[in-house]
């Protein structure tokens, strides 16, 4: 019998309508001594089952993987990632000729909470963001070799860094499946561009998916433009400036291993134009750079508020980066910016880019809206997961 956490006479509302986290001041009592990651029940004060779900110590105490009963076994791992493996299917995103990098798992997304699962050719690198999930990484690894069979030679488990430090798990990275790769290391293919990704040394889980229809739409816009790429990670968003014919690319990363893998991926799609790519501060390269020397500005910075605690100074953040871009760009320029941070809303982040216009005295229109794409799911029970806003702008 797993243990079972009993709420606070109505607090089951959120439940009622599907939300996949019961925060521990909604917790009457638990019955029973579930450790961190083990499967509980979760029932009202009335006694009446609501759900099953993963615990852990914090203020979100249970991540809901079903509302009906059922056992988190081999076969749940293996029917929900089958379902999220039929959503990629349906997004031709599992057997497509120019892309073969996608999002098969996006936590609350796809009803999983706490696991990211990135597919990258013939590897798969799970991530698990909660200790239940982590505990559940070898049925997780089965259930995906039963579905992709040979055309999976890797799993990587990238979950150190992600999993709660206090659960005291002593996770490290390492191979479910495959002897270590050389480098941990496979050229991918994205819209018929390639990127060196390395999922062992590189951020998250070693590239950044969700980011794979702005790109396009940079393309779009970047012919002869004079481009510059803040915060360019991989080059990414400098890639497919390139190759759109953009007249030359700037990349600015204050990473140094970052800055050699945007050179190295413009340099794998035999870019046409120049490309150059700087080791700085992307707050310091703006305030030196003279006006007007770029068209075309892309602002992607990490998430500045990583919880709500963070929120004010971010917005801060977001208003100074943005007004001083909107101080750089020549007239007629288009600036991409865009937030990753889960706690900034869609409102918030446009009041700041708002202010930001305001304080630069340029006149600035919103062309486009942006978001993450499709294989980045919103559940929508638990709108927060729309994290990466994007806009468009043109500035006069
Ligand atoms: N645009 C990228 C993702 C950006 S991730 C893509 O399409 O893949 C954010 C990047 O910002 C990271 O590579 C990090 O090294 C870099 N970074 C963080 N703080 C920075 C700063 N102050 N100046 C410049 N780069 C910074």
């Amino acid at each position: 019998m797993p243990a079972t956490i009993v709420l606070k006479r109505g607090r089951e509302e959120a439940l009622g309508r599907f939300h996949p986290w019961i925060f521990s001041g909604a917790i009457a009592t638990i019955k029973g001594h579930p450790q961190e990651g083990e499967v509980v029940e979760v029932h009202s004060a009335a006694g009446a089952f609501l759900a099953v779900g993963h615990y852990q110590i914090g203020s979100i105490a249970v991540r809901i993987l079903s509302f009906a009963p059922c056992e988190i076994n081999e076969a749940f791992w293996h029917a929900a990632l089958l379902k999220a493996y039929r959503l990629r299917e349906t997004l031709y995103l599992t057997n497509h000729p120019q892309t073969t990098a996608y999002r098969l798992v996006h936590g609350e997304g796809d009803f999983l909470p706490g696991l990211i699962i990135d597919i990258y050719g013939a590897t798969a690198v799970i991530q698990a963001h909660s200790a239940g999930v982590f505990l559940a990484r070898q049925p997780i690894a089965e259930a995906l070799q039963k579905i992709y069979g040979n055309k999976l030679q890797h799993i990587y488990d990238k979950s150190a860094a992600t999993v709660p430090f206090k659960a005291g798990l002593n996770a490290q990275d390492n191979y479910l499946l495959g002897a270590t790769k050389a480098g941990g290391e496979e050229i991918i293919v994205e819209n018929g561009h390639r990127f060196a990704v390395n999922w062992e040394a590189g951020q998250k889980t070693g590239f950044f998916l969700d980011q794979r229809d702005n790109r396009q739409l940079v393309a779009h816009y970047a012919k002869d433009k004079k481009v510059l790429n803040l915060f360019c990670y991989t080059g990414g968003f400098s890639v497919y400036a390139l190759a759109g014919g953009a007249a030359m690319v700037h990349s600015v990363d204050s990473s140094q291993p970052a800055i050699a893998l945007a050179g190295r991926n413009t340099a794998l799609n035999n870019a046409a134009a120049p490309h150059e790519a700087f080791a700085a501060d992307a707050f310091d390269f703006l305030s030196q750079c003279p006006a007007s020397a770029y068209d075309l500005m892309i602002v992607d910075p990490p998430a500045f508020a990583k919880h709500q605690g963070a929120l004010k100074n971010a917005l801060q953040a977001y208003k100074r980066l943005n007004a001083a871009a909107f101080a750089k760009i020549a007239p007629g320029g288009i600036v991409f910016t865009f937030s990753c941070s889960q706690v900034v809303s869609k409102t918030d982040f446009r009041n700041a880019v708002f202010s930001a216009a305001a304080i630069a005295k340029r006149r600035v229109r919103i062309l486009h809206q942006l978001t993450q794409p499709a294989d980045h799911p919103v559940n929508i029970y638990h709108p927060e997961g729309e994290y990466l806003k994007g806009l468009v702008l043109y500035v006069e």
